[in-house]
C-alpha cells in the first residue's frame, strides 16, 4: 500500500516537522555564548559575570549561555538610555514612527527564524509561535509605530518619562518584550529590559534586528540575567518606571521596593480566570474554546481559562466531551507542525505544577489524564483535568500555570458570577453562551481586565490588556497602554508647603451655636468610636471649633458603610450627574458661609474666599458633565470582534487631602471618584477639617446614596495608614508628605492597591489644566475590554 494510501486509511498523523538547522547555525556561530545588548552594542558583563545556560525544554539540549548582569552592567545600560532620552524623546512623533515601522517589518521578514527560535527556547508549539506569538509582535510594533505618530496630536500636554526598566517573564518571551517596547518607545522613552533567564534567545536575536534597524543606540538596552539582576533595574535610582510582568509574589515585592521612589508602575500579573459555560453554549465551540483557553502554551498563561465553570444540566456531557477531546491530544516535539501541546518551561515548573496536583488530590479533587503517547525525554506534563473540586481546593485558588484545568458547577447566573469572582485575581474571564443578554449580563459583573464571550485568548494591540485586584494595575495596548507611558507635563508642583495650626489663644466669635462633632459614615453622622475630639484653630489663633478624633474603628466602620453601598457602582452616568449637579446647587446656596469659614480658617480674603468657592461650583459641575461622558472606546481588532472598553469603577477609594485650597482640593478629589461610580473615604485636611464637616451638610441634603462617600477626622497620618492596610480598600489617593506616600505605597503591596501619591508636592488646584479632567478620572476608573466575536 502506497504511504499515501495508508495515511487515508488509518488517518494517523505523520511527522511534520520544521526546519531548525539556520536557527541551530546561528546559535552555534554565537560560540555558546552571548553578550548583552548596550548602548547600541553586544557587551560581555563586566567584572567576573555568572554565566546562566539556557536550555531546549523539549530535549534538555544546551542552546547556549549568556551573562547574568551585576550592578556595573545595569548601571551602563541606565547610563547609556539617559544619555539618548534627549534626543529620541526629541524626535518628532514621525520621525520614531519610522523605527518602529521597521522593526515591524525586520520582525516579519524573521518571523520564521523567530518562531523555530522560540519554540526551541521556550517548548511551545511552533503552530503557536508561528500564527500566535510572532504575528502578534510585529502586529504591537506596526499598532505603536501609529502611536508614536500621532503622540502630538493625541497626548497633547504630555511628555515621556525617561528610562524605563522592563522584566518580563518566560512564557511569552518576544511578545511580552513587545508589548513592553513598542509602547515605551513610541512615547519617547528609553529602556533597559530584562528578559527572563529561561528564555533571553529570542529577545537578543531582536537585539541584533534593533542594530539592523539602525535604532539610535542607548533607546533599546537588552541586559540577560535572573531576579537578581531584575531587582537591579528595580531599585535604579535614575529610572522613571518600572513596568513588570510575572508573578504575583514579585509584583508585590517590586511595589514595596519602588514605594516613596517616584517611580511610576505598572504591573501585569497572575490570574485564576474562569471560563464559564451555561447550558445554551454551543458546546463543541465551547469545548474547543477551553481546549484554546487552558492548553494552550501548556497552560503557562496569565490569562489561562483554568477554572471551568459549568451549568450542572450540562457538567456530564461537558466533562465526557473533554475527556474525548484530550484522547486525541497529540504531545510532543514543538517544532512539529502537528501537536496540541509543546514541552513545560522547566523541572522547576514540572515540579510546581505536580505538587500542586498532589495537593488538589489531597484535598478532594477527582484527577484525570488521557492515557495518551508522552514523549520519553524533556519536560512534559500531560493535559489534566480536576473535577469534585471546592471552592477553597488549593487547585482552584492557586495559579498552577500548567496544563491543568479545575472544574466546578452551577445552577444560576447569580453563583456563576460568584463563583467566577471569588478568587483574589481579576485578569480575565471567558464566557460561552448563545444568549447575548445573558452573557453581557454576567461580562457586566466580572471582576476582570478582560472578558471574551463566545471566545477566548483574543489579544490585540489596540485593545488594553490588564488586571483588576491582585492580578496588577496599568493596561498593555492601545491609548489606555500608552498612558502607562506618559506624565501630564505639568501636574505637581513645588514641594507642598505645611500649613501649621497656630496654638489657640482665644475663640473667634464666630461660631454662635457650638458644633457637635462627627464623623460622616453611611450617610449619618456618627460619633467617633472613642468619643475623642481635637480644637480647630482660626488662622490667627483663636479657636474655631472642633472635629472628631478619627480611629482605626471609624475607618473600618466607614469601608464597610462604603462596601455596603456597591449598588452605586452601577449607577447611571445621568443619574451621578444630577447627584453632583445637586451638591453644586445646594452649595451654591451656602457658599457665603463657606467663603465665611475659609476666610476665619486660612486667613484667605474674602476675595479670594470667593474665587475658591466659585471654583468650587464650576468643578462640581465639570464632573457633574464629566459623569455621562467619559466613555469607553470600541475596537475593531483584526478578527471579527467587537471589543468593547468599558471604564468602570475600581471600587472604595481613599482619599488623603492636602491642606491647599481646603474646600477646593477637598471637592476636587472626590468629585470624579463618585462621577465615574466609586464610593469613596475621605480623610479631609487635619488642619481644615472644619470644611469637610460643614460640607457633609451639604450632602446629606443632596441625595447622595449613603455610604458613597464617608469622610473621616481626625490625624491625617494615622488614619491613611489604616485606609492603606485595608484590604477592603481598592486604591488610594494620597496627597500628603513624601514619607507617608512612601508608607502608602509600601502597605498598598498586601492587596495591591491602586495608589496615586503626591510625594509631597503640590498641585495647583484652581487651574482646570492640573485641577481637574481626564488624568482625575483615569484614576477613577478600571479598563475592561469585552471581546464580542461576530459572524458565523
Ligand atoms: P517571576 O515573577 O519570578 O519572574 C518574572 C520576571 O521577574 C523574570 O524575568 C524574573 O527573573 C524576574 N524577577 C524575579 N525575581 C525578581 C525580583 N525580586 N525583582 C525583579 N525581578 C525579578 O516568575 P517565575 O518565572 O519565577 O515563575 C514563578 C511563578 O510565577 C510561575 O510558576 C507562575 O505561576 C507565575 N508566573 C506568572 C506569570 C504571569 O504572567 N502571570 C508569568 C511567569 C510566571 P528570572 O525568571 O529571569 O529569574
Amino acid at each position: 500500500m502506497s504511504k499515501m494510501a495508508e495515511i487515508f486509511r488509518t488517518m494517523e498523523y505523520g511527522p511534520a516537522p520544521e526546519a531548525a538547522d539556520y536557527v541551530l547555525d546561528w546559535l552555534k556561530s554565537k560560540k555558546g555564548s552571548f553578550k548583552h545588548y548596550i548602548n547600541g552594542e553586544f557587551v560581555s558583563g563586566k567584572g567576573k559575570p555568572k554565566t546562566i545556560e539556557t536550555f531546549n525544554p523539549a530535549t534538555g539540549e544546551k542552546l547556549g549561555a549568556f551573562p547574568a548582569a551585576g550592578r556595573a552592567d545595569v548601571d551602563a545600560a541606565v547610563e547609556a538610555a539617559n544619555a539618548a532620552f534627549p534626543s529620541w524623546s526629541g524626535l518628532s512623533g514621525h520621525q520614531r514612527a519610522r523605527y518602529l515601522y521597521a522593526l515591524a517589518r525586520l520582525v516579519q521578514k524573521n518571523s520564521r527564524f523567530l518562531a523555530v527560535l522560540e519554540s526551541l527556547d521556550n517548548g511551545k508549539p511552533i503552530r503557536e509561535t508561528r500564527d500566535i506569538d510572532i504575528p502578534l509582535v510585529a502586529r504591537h510594533f506596526y499598532h505603536h509605530a501609529g502611536w508614536a505618530q500621532l503622540m502630538e496630536q493625541e497626548f497633547p500636554d504630555h511628555e515621556p518619562l525617561g528610562v524605563v526598566g522592563q522584566i518580563i517573564p518566560w512564557n511569552f518571551p518576544l511578545l511580552m518584550l513587545a508589548w513592553k517596547i513598542a509602547p515605551a518607545i513610541a512615547a519617547g522613552n528609553c529602556v533597559v529590559l530584562k528578559p527572563a533567564e529561561y528564555t533571553s534567545l529570542t529577545a537578543l536575536y531582536f537585539a541584533e534586528l534593533c542594530k539592523e534597524a539602525e535604532a539610535p543606540p542607548g533607546v533599546i538596552n537588552i541586559v540577560t540575567g535572573a531576579g537578581a539582576t531584575g531587582a537591579l533595574i528595580v531599585e535604579h535610582p535614575d529610572i522613571a518606571k518600572i513596568a513588570f510582568t510575572g508573578s504575583t509574589e514579585v509584583g508585590r515585592i517590586i511595589r514595596k521596593a519602588t514605594a516613596g521612589s517616584g517611580k511610576k508602575l505598572s504591573l501585569e500579573l497572575g490570574g485564576k480566570s474562569p471560563f464559564i459555560i451555561f447550558e445554551d453554549a454551543d458546546l463543541d465551540g465551547a469545548i474547543e474554546g477551553l481546549v484554546d483557553a487552558i492548553w494552550f502554551n501548556q497552560g503557562q498563561v496569565c490569562c489561562a481559562g483554568s477554572r471551568l465553570l459549568v451549568e450542572e444540566s450540562i457538567a456530564e456531557d461537558v466533562t465526557q466531551k473533554i475527556k474525548r477531546r484530550l484522547k486525541s491530544f497529540r504531545i510532543g516535539d514543538p517544532l512539529d507542525k502537528a501537536i496540541d501541546m509543546g514541552a513545560i518551561i522547566d523541572p522547576v515548573q514540572r515540579d510546581r505544577i505536580q505538587t500542586l496536583v498532589a495537593q488538589g488530590a489531597k484535598e478532594g479533587g477527582e484527577v484525570w489524564s488521557p492515557n495518551i503517547a508522552m514523549p520519553e525525554n524533556g519536560c512534559f506534563f500531560p493535559p489534566t483535568l480536576i473535577s469534585n473540586v471546592s471552592p477553597s481546593n488549593i487547585v482552584a485558588r492557586e495559579e498552577i500555570f500548567g496544563p491543568v484545568l479545575v472544574s466546578m458547577t452551577f445552577r444560576t447566573l447569580k453563583e456563576a458570577v460568584a463563583l467566577a469572582n471569588n478568587t483574589r485575581y481579576g485578569l480575565a474571564a471567558t464566557i460561552w453562551s448563545e444568549n447575548i443578554n445573558r452573557a453581557l449580563e454576567a461580562a457586566s459583573q466580572m471582576k476582570a481586565g478582560v472578558v471574551w464571550i463566545n471566545t477566548t485568548n483574543g489579544f490585540d494591540a489596540a485593545c488594553g490588556f490588564g488586571g483588576y485586584r491582585e492580578s496588577g494595575f496599568g493596561r498593555e495596548g492601545g491609548r489606555e497602554g500608552m498612558y502607562e507611558y506618559v506624565k501630564p507635563r505639568k501636574e505637581w508642583g513645588a514641594a507642598e508647603k505645611p500649613s501649621p495650626a497656630p496654638k489657640i489663644t482665644a475663640t473667634s466669635g464666630v461660631i454662635e451655636i457650638d458644633q457637635t462633632p462627627k464623623q460622616f459614615i453611611g450617610g449619618k453622622q456618627k460619633r467617633p468610636d472613642w468619643a475623642r475630639t481635637i480644637p480647630v484653630a482660626t488662622h490667627d489663633g483663636k479657636y474655631a471649633g472642633r472635629v472628631a478624633l478619627g480611629n482605626r474603628k471609624d475607618i473600618r466602620d466607614a469601608v464597610e458603610a462604603a462596601f455596603n453601598a456597591e449598588s452605586w457602582a452601577a449607577s447611571t452616568g445621568h443619574a451621578r450627574a444630577q447627584i453632583l449637579y445637586f451638591i453644586a446647587e445646594n452649595f451654591s446656596r451656602r457658599a457665603n458661609e463657606f467663603a465665611r469659614r475659609l476666610t476665619e480658617l486660612t486667613g484667605a480674603s474674602k476675595a479670594e474666599a470667593k474665587t475658591e468657592t466659585d471654583a468650587t461650583i464650576s468643578r462640581l459641575f465639570s464632573y457633574g458633565a464629566w459623569a455621562d461622558k467619559f466613555d469607553g472606546l470600541a475596537h475593531s481588532p483584526p478578527q471579527r470582534n467587537v471589543v468593547l472598553a468599558v471604564n468602570e469603577p475600581i471600587g472604595i477609594i481613599g482619599i488623603t487631602c492636602p491642606d491647599a485650597s481646603p474646600l477646593l482640593s477637598f471637592v476636587s478629589l472626590w468629585a470624579p471618584v463618585f462621577a465615574m461610580g466609586n464610593r469613596c473615604v475621605i480623610v479631609p485636611s487635619e488642619r481644615y477639617a472644619l470644611i469637610a464637616t460643614d460640607f457633609y451638610q451639604v450632602l446629606e441634603t443632596s441625595d447622595v446614596p449613603a455610604g458613597v462617600i464617608n469622610i473621616v477626622t481626625g490625624e491625617r497620618a494615622t488614619l491613611t495608614k489604616t485606609l492603606a492596610e485595608h484590604a477592603q480598600v481598592d486604591a488610594i489617593w494620597h496627597h500628603g508628605p513624601a514619607d507617608e506616600s512612601k508608607l502608602v505605597e509600601a502597605l498598598s503591596a498586601d492587596n495591591l492597591k491602586r495608589t496615586w501619591t503626591s510625594g509631597g508636592k503640590s498641585r495647583d488646584w484652581m487651574s482646570a489644566k492640573t485641577g481637574e479632567g481626564r488624568e482625575f478620572l483615569r484614576r477613577a476608573c478600571e479598563v475592561k475590554n469585552i471581546w464580542l466575536p461576530y459572524g458565523d
